[in-house]
């Protein structure tokens, strides 16, 4: 079995010494994020994902989930865990206290939810997918719906789902067939829905779908789609549980990873129709779903995290524990004495402190931009929010990928065969550029929405805050971190310059260089927030705060970031300046 130990201190360190709790501490309503009230969080989520959850992972994917009839039976190992989670608060830490929620900042929770997901991302995806709902439900929802769905789903009593993909319509929702038809103070949906996550189980008296269908006279394509909410089970007017809705789970997908996660083809109306009811106004379910989707791909993004710490920690076990080969003064070397096996633990370790930043800055932001009392601070980091979205998303889990590959690789031929459970971490982390909107997806979404529309607004006012970094880096003596910094900076400027520059004459451009673009900006945000921690680190040494050896590991591992990781910026940017020529020249026939 595979241990899981929570890197508390390092989540501590990022959030009350790089990111600002004590900041957002002082927004309203966050008066009760206080650094005692943030370690006991800490420290007690890391108990119970350590010790209760954690030990399901590798069961739980062995067990996987099938279906019955149309009863989804879900591993037994889990039995009784998701009643444990919701009864400890965990789903309810951000939640509106209006509807029962703990009102803690999200760059608190945000530890707790990476904590969720190491331990088992297929169990973790039930409460993230319920998160999602709610959000969109708070943001949208009418006053009853509110009262009537939001406080079962903050705690955790009602699960939801997110429903969008149907067989012809993936990344182009603008293909959603599924019908709603108007019927007194409701709808009645018909059609499928393939591909949703915890569609159906039986962890709660009642599943809320969030669903996207058309009514009869939609216009065409994305301006036709609308948002409804399909419950399992039909609510009677005492709040009690009423008659079964005519939605069931009709398959259970065999995927190559997150066994035990059901992913459930779903049947809408096979016999008078399910009963929906319309969030919001007609026609506009799209903008409404991209709430509840831009919260799941920074989710998302965090899984990246989660999955790479979890594949970290079990690599460094193995590799002290392998006997192989000799070492300068070790006969009998265990394999983490090789320096081919440190550097992949340091590309581990480095990868994964970074993405773990990124992510969590986002959060941070988040916090600001729904806290802050004025204004334009609070639009500027909504701004910050929308533009390190699709970086979150897109490179912490390509970096998930990699990790997860070093930690097959680190473990020899053990890594291939099941039994370690290394292989289990890589095939867990192949959905994460997939699902949510796939990394191509994010990285147009990063080239046209979120920099070509403002007008490069919000990645200049990035780059304008990420620029002091580098001669900061440099006073304090990380000079490595320093040059790579103010390469790769300007080479973002000269990237988004060189793409706007060829898009003008050539459609194929941005799409050709998005990938790139998007790697770029990610390993260059993720860099200078482990040139701000390392900075961190060296004044703590300097005034011998802290913990001494933690400091110097971090000072080490940003070393190790700017000196092998950063360079990669070079090729990314030469391959933005390439432009589409040769990703474009063959013809489709010479494929
Ligand atoms: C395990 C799992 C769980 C899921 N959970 C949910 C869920 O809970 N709810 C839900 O609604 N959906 C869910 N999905 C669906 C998921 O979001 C989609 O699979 C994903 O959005 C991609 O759609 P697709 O599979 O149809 O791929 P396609 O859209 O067919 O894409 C195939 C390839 O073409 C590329 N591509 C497509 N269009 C373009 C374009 N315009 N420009 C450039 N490249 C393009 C894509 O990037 C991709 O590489 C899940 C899927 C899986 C596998």
């Amino acid at each position: 079995m595979t241990v899981y130990k929570a890197p508390v201190d390092e989540m501590s360190f990022l959030i009350n010494q790089v990111l600002g709790m004590d900041k957002i501490a002082q927004l309203p309503g966050y008066e009760e994020a206080t650094p005692d009230m943030v370690d006991a969080i800490l420290s007690e989520a890391a108990r119970f994902f350590g010790e209760v959850v954690a030990p399901t992972n590798q069961p739980a994917d062995q067990q996987g989930s099938h279906l019955d009839g149309t009863t989804v039976i879900t591993a037994p190992v889990l039995d009784g865990i998701y009643q444990q989670l919701t009864e400890s608060g965990w789903t309810s830490l951000t939640g509106d206290v209006e509807y029962g929620g703990q009102g803690l900042p999200m760059l608190l929770s945000v530890a707790v939810d990476e904590m969720s997901q190491s331990a088992n991302m297929s169990f973790g995806l039930c409460p993230m997918l319920t998160k999602g709902v709610v959000t969109a439900l708070d943001m949208y929802g009418s006053d009853e719906q509110k009262a009537l769905y939001l406080p079962k789903l903050v705690s955790g009593e009602w699960a939801g789902t997110m429903n969008l993909t149907e067989p012809q319509a993936g990344s182009d929702l603008a293909a959603v067939r599924t019908k709603a038809v108007p019927e007194g103070d409701h709808y009645r949906l018909s059609g499928q829905k393939i591909f949703i996550t915890w569609g159906d189980h039986e962890y709660t008296d009642n599943i809320i779908h969030l669903v996207l269908a058309r009514t009869p006279d939609a216009p065409e394509g994305v301006k036709g789609i609308s948002l409804f909410v399909v419950p399992k089970f039909l609510i009677n007017e005492d709040g009690s549980r009423g008659e079964r809705n005519d939605v069931y789970c009709v398959g259970l997908e065999h995927k190559m990873g997150i066994h035990a996660s059901p992913t459930c083809s779903l049947s809408f109306g096979d016999n008078d129709g399910a009963v929906g009811y319309l969030v919001g106004e007609e026609n506009q379910g799209l903008v409404y779903m991209f709430a509840m989707m831009n919260e799941a791909r920074l989710a998302v993004g965090l899984q990246g995290v989660s999955i790479s710490e979890r594949a970290y920690q079990q690599a460094v076990a193995y590799a002290k524990d392998r006997v192989q080969g000799s070492a300068p003064g070790v006969s009998k070397a265990t394999i983490i004495h090789h320096p081919d096996v440190r550097r992949m633990l340091m590309q581990m370790r480095a990868l994964t402190e970074g993405a773990r930043a990124l992510a969590y800055s986002a959060l941070a932001h988040e916090d600001h931009a729904f806290k802050e009392t004025d204004e334009a601070e609070s639009a500027y980091h909504q701004r910050r929010v929308d533009l390190l979205t699709p970086l979150v998303k897109g490179w912490c889990t390509e970096i998930g990928m990699e990790v997860t590959s070093l930690g097959v690789q680190v473990h020899g031929g053990m890594g291939f065969v099941e039994e370690t459970g290394a292989a289990q971490h890589m095939r867990d982390a192949r959905i994460l550029p997939i699902y949510e909107g796939t990394n191509g997806i994010q990285s147009m979404d990063l080239v046209g929405r979120k920099i070509a529309r403002d007008k490069g607004v919000a990645a200049g006012e990035l780059m304008k805050v990420l620029l002091p970094v580098v001669a900061e880096a440099r006073t304090a003596g990380l000079v490595e971190m320093a040059d790579a910094l103010e390469y790769s900076l300007a080479a973002c400027q000269q990237a988004v310059e060189s793409l706007f520059a060829q898009a003008t004459g050539d459609w194929a451009a941005p799409g050709s260089a998005a990938y790139n673009l998007m790697m770029l900006m990610g390993t260059t945000v993720a860099g200078a927030l482990m040139a701000k921690s390392a900075i961190v680190a060296v004044s703590l040494n300097a005034s011998g705060e802290g913990n001494g050896v933690f400091n110097n590991c971090k000072i080490t591992t940003t070393r190790f970031f700017a000196e092998q990781i950063m360079p990669r910026n070079q090729a990314y940017l030469a391959t933005i300046k390439a432009g589409s020529a040769s990703v474009m020249a063959l013809d489709i026939e010479a494929f």
